[in-house]
């Protein structure tokens, strides 16, 4: 494949997400044609350019050198090189490095092309079964408790299906937080292993899917993609009616007062209306 040799390009290179197999021909024409590889981990893309038999320059850029290296890639690509941007698997920018790059060279002028491929995030919601005219992607759900179950809080009545990244270390947590603040009845699809060996998709409601990762010790290995019904409808008015209702009681009486007081008028569950409460002081 000839690259134009006049003026440097950007290309935004998709990897696969497990199965070699899915790597793109277009995407080894350009591995194998650009003048360097911005790679996410070096060693990582080393071994998967080893296996294409492609021998091209590898550069770092990951999340800690990013800001920094971005200087060095631009000077690059003005100069008239080549450049593409892998990460260690999937699309490059999802939930990865490479946003401030891709950024700059658009402000520039730099010319930016996608070699797309896999994706986690659109090879699970291809199979969950769950709507896919509208979706919304929430990435990795903060790492401490207290900041996680007030991002799910804000999502609960989100009508759209809801994906999330996981990693093995928490999902037992997030599923047990999202089945605290979405409830435990919501429809829910966990993909593991995508395109790999141990690939397995799991359905059920988030209460089931809680019970069997915690009974199965082999349903908490690898990596995570969930998909997750949107909330019914009504969801979205019965919250904007509670928000407001604890607004009025939050103006005159302390946070549990208010909250107690909103659950019985409300018939809500008291946890639930006590962190809706928590989350709407944060938001103040
Ligand atoms: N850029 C990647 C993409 O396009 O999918 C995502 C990178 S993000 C750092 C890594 C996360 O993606 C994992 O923690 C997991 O949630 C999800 N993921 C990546 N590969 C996966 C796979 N084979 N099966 C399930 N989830 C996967």
């Amino acid at each position: 494949m000839m690259l134009s040799n006049d003026t440097g390009c950007l290309y935004v290179v998709a990897t696969p997400i497990g199965n070699l197999g899915d790597i793109t021909r277009r995407a080894v024409e350009v591995l194998s044609a650009v003048d360097l590889v911005a790679a996410e981990d070096t060693r990582h893309t080393r071994r998967l350019l080893q296996y294409l038999s492609i021998d091209r320059p590898l550069l770092s850029l990951h999340e800690h050198n990013e800001r920094e290296r971005m200087h060095a890639l631009l000077e690059r690509l003005r100069a008239g090189e080549q450049v593409a941007l892998v990460s260690d698997a999937g699309t490059p920018l999802i939930s990865d490095p490479g946003y401030p790059l891709v950024r700059a060279c658009r402000a520039e002028g730099i010319r930016v092309v996608p070699v797309s491929g896999a994706s986690a995030l659109i090879a699970a919601l291809s199979v969950a079964g769950l709507p896919t005219d509208r979706f919304r992607f929430e990435g990795f759900l903060p790492r401490r408790a207290t900041a996680r179950r007030e991002r799910l809080q804000a999502l609960a009545t989100a009508p759209e299906t809801l994906v999330f990244y996981e990693s093995a270390h928490r999902i037992e947590e997030s599923l047990a937080d999202l089945c605290a603040v979405f409830g435990e009845a919501r429809e829910a699809v966990l993909a593991r292993e995508l395109s790999k060996r141990h690939e397995t998709l799991l359905d059920g409601t988030l209460g089931e899917l809680l019970a069997r990762v915690c009974a199965d010790p082999d349903q908490r290995r690898g990596e995570f993609v969930l998909v997750i019904a949107g909330a019914p409808a009504e969801a979205e008015g019965d919250e904007q009616a509670l928000r407001a209702l604890l607004a009025v009681l939050l103006e005159e009486l302390p946070l549990k007062q208010a909250s107690a007081i909103a659950a019985r008028l409300s018939g809500e569950k008291k946890n639930r209306v006590y962190r809706l409460a928590l989350a709407m002081r944060g938001e103040e």
